[in-house]
């Protein structure tokens, strides 16, 4: 159930003039992982401060109503908008593009929508996606202050601050894509190589240019920026963004531990949670499940369905295994509603008692329950920092965006996981699994997982370092 104003408690911060209460203006990117933290983020604005939250959000990807937070205005922007090629998908997504296609549709749109709301009169700034840098120039324009949220990592900003520097020196585009070129070691971004900064092989240079240029310049130009992540976690790279964009810089996160909405990811989640693993995890025995998810974007062919099923059938593991309606790309069977239409035959039989195939689980919890042991992601940051928080290494496959990035911080830096290179094969698949439930490799990635669950949880107590943040984020506020 969703907090209401009564049950949560009431900000530090100077009373507001009794007539008019403060509105923070929300606009997040449209796909589930940016999604999930915006509202969570609403969540935990609402819950110390004296605000009311207006949540604009594309037309075209709407929450579900029935789910939405009641507690939030959400006011629904470019109605009719053709939006067919405004959500990225396939194997290999064109993130970019779709950003850049939204951005050019739903600016119109949202001027109109911005002077109704402001109509209103008292919204103190708008929160928006750093990829929205079309909406915020619209509210620059209209004289409404600007807050970003950046939903990726820390590092992953790093990383795009130094695009343009690589593009000059000749590395961005990559110059051949031979093997050897691909994985030269970045001197600038440890631990980073140069295939980590290929976006996806669908994504034109041009388009991601621009795209990083709008987003550099939005954060540059806004009055602050926040981060989801923590200090703990990512400390040195906050600290080069704090010194190369010249604005506050917020690590407030995990925000899905601090906001105050109560099943935050129930209420944002686009897709409907089967939550019966629940009970079925409560069956099993502890640490040793290994979950499943490839988030809310990526698709397999149905040759690597064929093999992660027969992989992780033939591993023995116990497994939770989320298969999306539209996880499976170009395939006859993709548009089926029902998951295990998608599996091959044989597979329910040969994994009976010890697998569980579900549409859309409700990720938190399934992290946070004590039978998971590990966690075959596609290496997503909410996916990431939701599994560092709860102390669950990872088996990452990256395929597009900034999950390569993410994937090497877990593997080098955090040391929390591995990645399970090349193709998809059930060997492979089968020899991860092990490694990560069975092995000592991956009981010492679970140790290092541990502690910095430990650390996550310290930073959002008192005195901690997201939790001063965020008081410093809601001090911004009341003063726009
Ligand atoms: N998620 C979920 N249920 C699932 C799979 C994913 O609720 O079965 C949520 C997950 O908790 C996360 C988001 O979807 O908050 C996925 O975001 P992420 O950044 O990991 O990946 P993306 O979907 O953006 O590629």
């Amino acid at each position: 159930m969703a907090a209401t104003v009564d049950d949560v408690p009431p900000t530090q911060t100077p009373a507001a003039p009794a007539a008019r209460r403060r509105r923070v203006l929300m606009f997040p990117l449209p796909f589930q992982g940016h999604l999930n933290p915006m509202l969570q983020l609403a969540g935990a604005l609402r819950a110390r401060g004296d605000l009311d939250v207006t949540v604009f959000h594309a037309a075209f990807d709407a929450p579900d109503p029935a789910r939405r937070p009641p507690e939030y205005r959400f006011v629904a922007v470019g109605e009719g908008v053709p939006s067919a090629d405004l959500l990225p998908s396939g194997s290999d997504a064109d993130f970019a593009g779709a950003v850049l296609r939204i951005n050019d549709r739903l600016r119109e749109p949202f001027r109109q929508a911005l002077a109704e709301e402001e109509g209103g009169g008292g919204a103190r700034c708008l929160v928006v996606d750093s990829n929205l840098r079309g909406m915020q120039l619209v509210a620059e324009e209209l004289g409404v202050p600007t807050l970003v949220l950046r939903t990726g990592a820390a590092a992953c900003l790093v990383a795009y601050l130094a695009f343009p520097a690589l593009s000059d020196k000749g590395l961005l585009p990559p110059p051949s894509h031979d093997e050897s070129v691909l994985d030269m070691p970045l001197e600038e971004l440890p631990p980073l190589r140069l295939r980590d900064m290929v976006f996806s092989a669908t994504t034109s240079h041009a388009n991601m240019a621009r795209c990083l240029d709008d987003l550099v310049a939005g954060t540059r130009s806004s009055s602050g920026v926040i981060f989801n992540t923590f200090q703990d976690l990512e400390g040195p790279d906050l600290h080069k963004i704090a010194g190369a964009v010249g604005v506050p810089v917020y690590p407030i996160g995990p925000l899905h531990k601090i906001s105050s909405t109560t099943g935050a990811t129930e209420t944002s989640s686009l897709l409907s949670q089967d939550r019966t693993c629940l009970e079925w995890l409560d069956r099993q025995e502890e640490a040793s499940v290994l979950y499943v998810s490839f988030g809310s974007l990526v698709s397999i062919d149905e040759a690597e369905l064929v093999e992660t099923a027969w992989g992780l059938a033939g591993s023995q593991v116990p497994f939770l295994w989320v298969v999306r309606h539209n996880l499976v790309s170009r395939s006859s069977s993709s548009s089926s509603r029902h998951a295990s239409l998608q599996l091959p035959d044989g597979f329910a039989e040969a994994t009976e008692g010890r697998g569980m195939v579900v549409p859309w689980a409700p990720q938190h919890e399934v992290l946070g329950h004590r039978s998971v042991g590990g966690f075959w992601t596609h290496s997503g940051w909410n996916s990431t920092l939701e599994s560092v928080c709860e102390g669950v290494p990872m088996i990452c496959r990256p395929r597009f965006a900034d999950q390569m990035i993410n994937m090497r911080y877990v593997q080098e830096v955090w040391r929390v996981g591995f990645e399970l290179e090349g193709g998809l094969e059930r060997g492979k698949v089968e020899m991860a699994a092990r490694k990560l439930m069975c092995g000592e490799e991956g009981r010492e990635m679970r140790k290092r997982a541990m502690d910095l669950r430990d650390k996550a949880d310290k930073c959002i107590k008192e005195e901690g370092s997201s939790k001063s943040a965020i008081e410093m984020l809601l001090k911004r506020i009341m003063s726009f």
